[in-house]
């Protein structure tokens, strides 16, 4: 897959990085390698200009980070600027306590009734009970096939064979699982035309009866620019909150994923990559971006970039003591000060401290950090740079992902508020006060 794009945009970069100096003209010269490495990789002429033109303004004017060399700028420039477009990495987002109605949308052969199943399997393994409703009054024998593959999960499968009108069997379906204790229902659908007409109105319908909690437009990877258009008319019906890609195990250039998540505003979530059950991987735009433009040449650039973003120290301690302390900064003063054996001799060699804890702290505290580091972990990055997203579906997730109970996610959580807290009303009597919060003094 992407072998075409590959290539071309990695020769782009390989252009980049051997030129002796970096000026307008070579500049100009990746943006037109860049176009048609995107072009011919069908990603949409609208999403390639957007993406040229940003990255030639950026290329021009931006002054690259102190030790970051100018081309080394510009190949982080172009690696943003096709990782903005598919944004980050994104999670279901369940409310708890209710039925949350998945509704899955896309034309026939697209690898809705697929991806019902493994999506079925994926949600059930992380804990949720899940239902499936099979409206695909269509193609005869998609009841049958949807029960074969849900019944090994051991999830139930509504349908009624003899009912041709979608909507309605929907609706019996939601009435079926209504005293079932589900946290999922997902809806499969029928999809006989490519974008035609009568297909939008009947999921116009069906989205009236369901009222859903999300829409996930399944599109054929393989299909390219069509993506868009496709995307664009399903979202005009119903919006879709999220993008799964299938097939991308073929030969599939994956420049269609980049077109209907740019026409839906939605992130793509999942990507299909064979016809198993099993075969349904998280999408992640990082890899994704990473393969498009030939990892090896560039990952040396992109850990140097990062580490010249990583603040310093003194940023960090800035931020902590002037009460804006985020998760990470949370985690890292933890670290500090249980690093093997640096606790005891920190606080030996501090007047004020020592003789403040005990051994046997000390080792409740390693524990705790060791517990808390797995929690930390499971946390997206926008959770960690803010921590108030932290609702209880999110706690539940990460409960889920790092094996610890929610007891124990709300406990990190809360000595971390305390922590903010405190150090928003001391305002920086440092040490003394950060051992309090952490549960030392
Ligand atoms: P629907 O009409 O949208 O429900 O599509 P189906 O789920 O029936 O899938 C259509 C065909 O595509 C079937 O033969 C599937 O086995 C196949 N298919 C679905 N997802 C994938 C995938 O990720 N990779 C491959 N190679 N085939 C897939
Ligand atoms: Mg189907």
């Amino acid at each position: 897959m992407l072998d075409g794009l590959k290539s071309s945009l990695g020769d782009a970069i390989k252009k980049i990085v051997k030129s002796s100096g970096i000026d307008e003209e070579l500049i100009k010269e990746l943006s037109k390698d860049v176009q048609r490495a995107l072009l011919q990789s069908d990603v949409n002429v609208r999403l390639v200009l957007e993406i040229t033109k940003h990255l030639e303004e950026r290329a021009l004017n931006e002054t690259p980070p102190p030790g970051l060399s100018r081309k080394d700028h510009i190949v982080k420039i172009l690696y943003d600027e096709l990782s903005n477009l598919l944004g980050n990495e994104s999670e279901f987002d369940f409310k708890p306590g209710k039925q949350n109605k998945i509704i899955l949308l896309g034309i026939q052969g697209s690898g809705k009734t697929t991806v019902a199943s493994k999506l079925a399997k994926f949600l059930t393994r992380q804990g949720y009970k899940v239902g499936v409703i099979g409206a695909d009054t269509y193609r005869p024998g998609a009841l049958v096939q949807l029960k074969t593959m849900c019944e090994k999960s051991n999830v139930e499968v509504f349908g009624e064979e003899n009912n041709k009108d979608s909507p309605s069997i929907v609706k019996n379906g939601l009435k079926h699982f209504e005293d079932q204790p589900l946290d999922v229902i997902l809806i499969d659908t029928a999809g006989r035309h490519k974008e035609e007409q009568d297909l939008l109105e009947e999921m116009d319908r069906i989205n009236k009866v369901t009222d859903p909690d999300l829409a996930l437009l399944v599109i054929d990877g393989t299909i390219g620019q069509q993506c868009f258009n496709q995307a664009e008319a399903f979202h005009k019906t119903i919006p879709v909150g999220g993008v799964i890609i299938t097939k991308l195990d073929s030969s599939a250039k994956g420049g269609g994923a980049l077109a209907a998540s740019a026409a839906t505003g939605a992130q793509i979530m999942y990507i299909g990559t064979g016809e198993r059950i099993d075969d349904l991987e998280k999408f992640s735009p990082t890899r994704f971006v990473g393969r498009l433009l030939g990892m090896g040449d560039i990952q040396a650039v992109l850990d140097l970039a990062k580490r010249l973003e990583n603040e310093g120290d003194d940023v960090r301690m800035k931020r902590i003591s002037s009460g804006k302390m985020n998760m990470d900064d949370f985690f890292y003063q933890l670290e500090e000060v249980t690093k093997v054996g640096s606790l005891q001799g920190l606080l030996e060699s501090m007047p004020g401290l020592s003789g403040m804890v005990k051994d046997d702290q000390v080792n409740q505290m390693e524990d705790r950090v060791s517990k808390w580091r797995y929690i930390i972990q499971s946390m997206t990055k926008e959770e960690k740079a803010d921590p108030d997203l932290l609702n209880s579906s999110r706690i539940k997730r990460i409960a889920r992902g790092s094996g610890w109970p929610e007891g124990e996610v709300k406990e990190l959580i809360k000595n971390y508020k305390n922590s903010k807290n405190m150090m928003k009303a001391s305002k920086g009597r440092q040490m003394q006060g950060t051992l309090r919060r952490m549960g030392l003094g």
